[in-house]
């Protein structure tokens, strides 16, 4: 393994964005009970975080890797790596036919990211 580095990604610009006004930001999703990483999160458009789009998860790249499934079968609950709380159950949303997670009201709290992706958490 070699050291760590702050890897910064890039907002994702394509049709999707553009749909939705091309507001978007990055987002850091924390568990809400112990303050875990949960994921970095691109946010099209504003209003309030419903679900997270798997075509829209940075980080963790196990996370990232889901959306290339097909079958919303194949992919688990996100859960919160260190205590295990659920964070979001993932779901089909039939508008746009996109998988993505159902966020669990509560469980998880946002902030807004540059997008570097930081390997600690002095949050909470
Ligand atoms: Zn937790």
């Amino acid at each position: 393994m070699s050291s760590h580095k702050t890897l910064q990604h890039k907002l994702k610009k394509d049709k999707r964005v553009n749909a939705r006004d091309g507001n978007s930001h990055f987002l850091d999703i924390t568990c809400s009970k112990c303050g875990q990483y949960v994921a970095l999160y691109q946010k099209d458009g504003i209003g309030s975080l419903l679900r997270m789009y798997l075509d829209r998860i940075f980080e963790p790249k196990e996370v990232s890797a889901l959306q290339f499934k097909e079958d919303k079968k194949d992919i688990p609950n996100l859960k919160c790596s260190k205590c295990g709380e659920v964070i979001g159950v993932p779901m089909v949303y039939e508008r746009e036919k996109r998988l993505a997670f159902r966020l669990i009201r509560g469980s998880f709290a946002k902030k807004m990211s540059e997008g570097g992706l930081e390997s600690s958490s002095r949050e909470n």
